[in-house]
């Protein structure tokens, strides 16, 4: 019986510490949430600049909505594209410097539209170990030839690709790993493209906002100019505090996405209010310095404040900051502690990271303060010894 069998798969999962719940938020998304009837302090959103439910975008969402009515209708191509979303797309564009980008209900539909856009059958895509779950996905769907370097690790990619005979050649990276809070090496990763004539895709679900001048992501934050062979993907759903993904870079590539990606040909178009909401967010990221300032203030605070303890942070110069605990069993206990002491920080077990490396993922936000930081510091270090 197939149901007996899941039935015994869910017990294995149990049993490993590995089964996974969804829990009901009764607040809107921001440093506080009402989850059970109980207010948290919370570290779990990915609302980096706190615009989620910032109230310049409520309105600008009330009015798209008034403007625009609340659904698209269709997909893009056939008659779902309206004028906010062509101007977000022209904005979106020009405040990362390239020359078109093109939007995308979410950021997975973005990866998986690019990947087998660009590469197929007898190509080969080279992938950073730790790469987002969508990448990963979008390589089996394009059929190239998978590599998988280690995380990071310049010296094996380049000599994967010294060794590749492919025709075409493909680097996926995340820009700012999801569940580590590192960067890609994107200059390296940049030459070692040049060197070997092969495209590089650029997650930035997590940069995008955060990193660089005005927030224009993590290749601005290196200083890379525009290329014609650098694909740069950002979500809409992180920093910018709305939902949705564009991706971006010289108007031959969008252009053969337009024709050929499925997951933006095949899908309805995002709702236009959306597209208004984040005309908007985009202004409030561009004017954000002290928003991104007070990120990394407290992101300084968390890693002061857990120096000599047993609390392992991950090396992380970004909002995502993990602390390392190991075992799926203990991660789940201490974020119990923390949740008794109102709390909410997720734990974070395979397979979304390798085995044994099972971690707190902090998350903050420029919405939190100083004094939610402090709480969690000395949650942290009440569950220090508990926790052993
Ligand atoms: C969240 C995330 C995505 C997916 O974006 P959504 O808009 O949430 O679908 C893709 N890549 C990375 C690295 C992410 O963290």
């Amino acid at each position: 019986m197939i149901a007996d069998e899941l039935a015994s798969q869910l017990a294995t999962l149990e049993r490993d510490g590995l089964t996974r719940s969804v829990r009901t938020l009764a607040s809107p998304c921001g440093p506080r949430a009402v989850v059970d009837g109980r207010e948290l302090v919370s570290f779990a959103s990915n609302d980096y600049l706190g615009l989620a439910s910032d109230a310049a975008l409520i309105e600008a969402a009330i009015a798209g909505a008034q403007e625009w009515g609340v659904g698209a209708g269709a997909s893009a191509l056939v008659s779902g594209h309206f004028a906010p979303h062509a101007e977000l797309e022209r904005r979106l564009a020009a405040f990362v410097g390239r020359e078109r980008a093109l939007l995308f209900g979410t950021g997975y539909l973005a990866n998986l539209g690019i990947v087998p856009t660009l590469v197929g059958r007898g190509d080969a895509v080279f992938s950073d170990r730790l790469n987002h779950a969508s990448l990963i996905d979008a390589v089996q769907l394009s059929r190239a030839d998978s590599h998988r370097y280690g995380h990071n690790d310049i010296g094996m990619l380049e000599r994967l690709l010294e060794r590749s005979s492919a025709r075409r050649k493909l680097i996926l990276t995340d820009a700012v790993f999801s569940m580590d809070g590192d960067l890609a090496p994107l200059p390296e990763l940049f030459s070692l493209a040049e060197r070997y004539d092969a495209w590089l895709v650029v997650d930035d679900a997590h940069g995008f906002g955060v990193l660089g001048p005005q927030g224009r992501g993590s290749l601005a934050h290196f200083g890379l100019p525009p290329s014609p062979r650098i694909v740069h993907m950002g979500t809409l759903g992180k920093a910018a505090g709305v939902g949705g993904a564009f991706v971006a870079g010289d108007a031959s590539v969008i252009d053969w996405l337009l024709q050929r990606a499925r997951s933006h040909i095949f899908t309805t178009a995002a709702p236009p209010l959306l597209a208004v909401a984040l005309l908007k967010s985009l202004e409030l990221i561009a004017a954000g310095e002290a928003r991104r300032a007070q990120l990394a203030a407290l992101a300084t605070q968390l890693r002061v404040g857990l120096t000599d303890t047993r609390w392992r942070l991950l090396p992380s110069p970004t909002a995502i900051q993990p602390v390392l605990v190991g075992d799926n069993h203990e991660v789940l206990r201490v974020a119990a502690g923390l949740a008794e002491r109102g709390l909410w920080v997720p734990p974070i077990r395979p397979p979304t990271v390798p085995a044994g490396s099972a971690r707190l993922r902090v998350s903050l936000s420029a919405t939190h303060t100083s004094e939610h930081v402090a709480q969690l510091l000395a949650a942290l270090r009440e569950l220090e010894h508990a926790a052993k």
